[in-house]
């Protein structure tokens, strides 16, 4: 079984856009193809988990999600960098769209995505890791037994501000690239 770098999209890979929605928004940070890299030849399967109620609020094409996530594989490729696999929550319990209105087990802070993957990837989640800008992705992690990384991009600035009780980061820093020297040092 791998290790898992499981990684957030908006606000840690890729940088906050509110409901991204076209690629023209799409801004990677400087570093990210590196710290995928990084991850990926430290032997740690490398995935995005990405909560997208943008779909269910009828704000983001679920074509275009996929779109985005083509564009991310395509660019990190040209760096030498890979992410394993792709998933993301379409759902919203107060959603516009019937077939994405619900109260689901994928949407961050539940660990729906990191099961799917782990049981997709074998993958080992009590020795992987999760890094993201937001208290929830945190959670998912620790729900799991993998150790959550907050980063302070994206609205991580403002977690770190307003800590959640359930939900205290392993470890804060600045970016993806300090969260993947953090996760080499712990392996
Ligand atoms: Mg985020
Ligand atoms: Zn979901």
């Amino acid at each position: 079984m791998r290790r898992a770098a499981f990684l957030d999209r908006d606000g840690t890979l890729v940088e906050e856009a509110g409901y991204l929605d076209r690629l023209e928004r799409l801004v990677f940070f400087p570093y990210s193809v590196d710290a995928v890299r990084v991850l990926n030849r430290a032997g740690f399967a490398v995935v995005v988990i990405t909560n997208q109620a943008g779909i269910a609020r009828g704000i983001v094409r679920e074509a275009f999600v996929a779109e985005a996530h083509r564009h991310i594989a395509e660019t990190l490729a040209a760096g030498g960098a890979r992410v394993d696999a792709f998933y993301y929550c379409p759902h919203y319990p107060d959603g516009v769209l019937e077939q994405y209105r619900r109260t689901c087990d994928c949407r961050k802070p539940e660990p729906g995505l990191l099961r799917r993957a782990a049981a997709d990837l074998d993958l080992d989640l009590a020795r992987s890791f999760v890094v993201g800008d937001r208290w929830h992705d945190v959670a998912a992690g620790h729900a799991v037994g993998a150790r959550g990384v907050l980063v302070r991009t994206g609205l991580g600035r403002k977690d770190e501000a307003n800590p959640h009780p359930g939900a205290v980061p392993d470890v804060i820093v600045d970016n993806l690239m300090d969260a993947a020297a953090w996760i080499l040092q712990q392996a």
